[in-house]
């Protein structure tokens, strides 16, 4: 028996069909792992004939909630994951079997502590680079536990051939929303930045993968044939952005659609609401463990030390997008990213040679009339 939460009735429509609708899928004995993080190896979950969720991010409602238990000055994507379990008002955490976070930054692996409380909560320890030899061999440990606790969760066995499979799926939907980001390099873009990132957002809380990742595949069909037939030829004047630093998820209105909204064309995403994860793919000749350990290592994020592939990215998009100016979005109290904007801002400005603006936000709208302000004068320099 699936009960649904004590307060369900007193939730708004969409968020009572939301329970409804995953309630349903678990009653057909769908196993659902919710994880926060690009780290987390999907091909496992996959393996394990389980059903990824995403938790990352919420409601600013929830975060007075987690404020009960975590500081006020902690990064919104911590506070609000955490409200989201603790008031039961988010069907993925609710339903969620099991519950994969990675040990990225302080604030986070401390907060799974407090949420092991309310949820099984298995923590993958993320090493603290990429480079040296014993980072490969701890995080191939962690690989190999995580797949062990899912064996035992569920009571079953991942095999090569599983994994071997759950890597071949898995890397085709990669290069299906790589096709559907990449529509940014067209000139004009066919997609706005607020488009794709509400797109890649829904995709993740599609419970149907095929019937999402075929609609992904015509809606990029469709966006060529309208640049191929409308808009070739006619490049827009308005400035080409990229926003890098900390996800956008929560910031869409705030950040992106404001950005658009003020005449410029939000085209790439360097950050992980954007085709970071999905540029590499994971090697399917080798032994398939070693692959998915190298393939997830790699990701670049400013949680490692040091984290030159980032820059790598930054400047092959500043490139192949046509980028005229880089917004850095910093969520309020993440202490990596915001030390890493130094970096970031003098290889925007001397490398590239391209403006570069830094703002620090979280997800109140207290301060949206000020984002206006600065992304107006930032456009204006454009
Ligand atoms: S920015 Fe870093 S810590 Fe945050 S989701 Fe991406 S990889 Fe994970
Ligand atoms: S945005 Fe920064 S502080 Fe927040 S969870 Fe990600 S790495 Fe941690």
């Amino acid at each position: 028996m699936i009960n649904l939460p004590e307060n369900f009735d007193e939730y708004e429509e969409t968020r009572r069909e939301g329970f409804l609708e995953i309630k349903a899928i678990k009653e057909q004995d769908t196993r659902i792992v919710g994880m926060f993080c690009t780290y987390s190896p999907l091909e496992l979950i996959y393996a394990a004939d389980a059903l990824p969720v995403s938790l990352c991010g919420g409601p600013e409602g929830v975060i007075q909630a987690a404020e009960v238990h975590l500081p006020e000055n902690l990064c919104p994507v911590i506070k609000s994951s955490y409200g989201n379990a603790l008031t039961e008002s988010c069907p993925y955490f609710y339903f969620s079997d099991l519950i994969v976070g990675e040990t990225t930054c302080d604030g986070k692996k401390k907060m799974y502590e407090l949420l092991g409380k309310l949820k099984d909560v298995h923590v993958m320890h993320l090493p603290q680079g990429q480079m040296k030899k014993h980072d490969f061999l701890y995080w191939k440990e962690e690989m190999l536990d995580f797949k062990r606790v899912l064996e035992e969760k569920f009571n079953i066995e991942i095999t090569e051939d599983k994994l071997r499979e759950a890597i071949r799926i898995r890397n085709r939907e990669r290069r299906i929303l790589l096709d559907y980001y990449e529509l940014g390099k067209l000139n004009p873009s066919p997609v706005s930045g607020f488009d794709i990132n509400t797109t890649m957002e829904a995709v993740e809380f599609r419970f149907d993968k095929d019937e999402a990742y075929e609609e992904i595949i015509q809606r990029t069909k469709d966006l060529r044939d309208k640049y191929e037939k409308e808009l070739k030829g006619k490049e827009s004047k308005r400035p080409r952005i990229l926003i890098t630093g900390c996800p956008t998820g929560g910031l869409r209105y705030k950040v992106v659609k404001q950005i658009e909204d003020l005449g410029a064309d939000v085209v790439a995403f360097e950050n992980c609401s954007g085709p970071k994860e999905k540029i590499d793919m994971v090697d399917e000749s080798i032994d398939p463990i070693d692959a998915i350990t190298r393939k997830y290592l790699n990701i670049n994020c400013s949680v490692m030390t040091p984290n030159p592939n980032r820059f790598k990215a930054l400047g092959e998009m500043i490139d192949e997008y046509q980028i005229d100016g880089v917004v850095e979005v910093i969520l309020q109290a993440c202490h990596t990213f915001n030390v890493e904007s130094t970096n970031v801002k003098n290889y925007v400005q001397n490398e590239k040679q391209k403006p570069y603006l830094r703002i620090e936000t979280n997800y109140s709208e207290h301060d949206t009339g000020q984002l206006n302000t600065r992304f107006n004068a930032f456009i204006e320099i454009l």
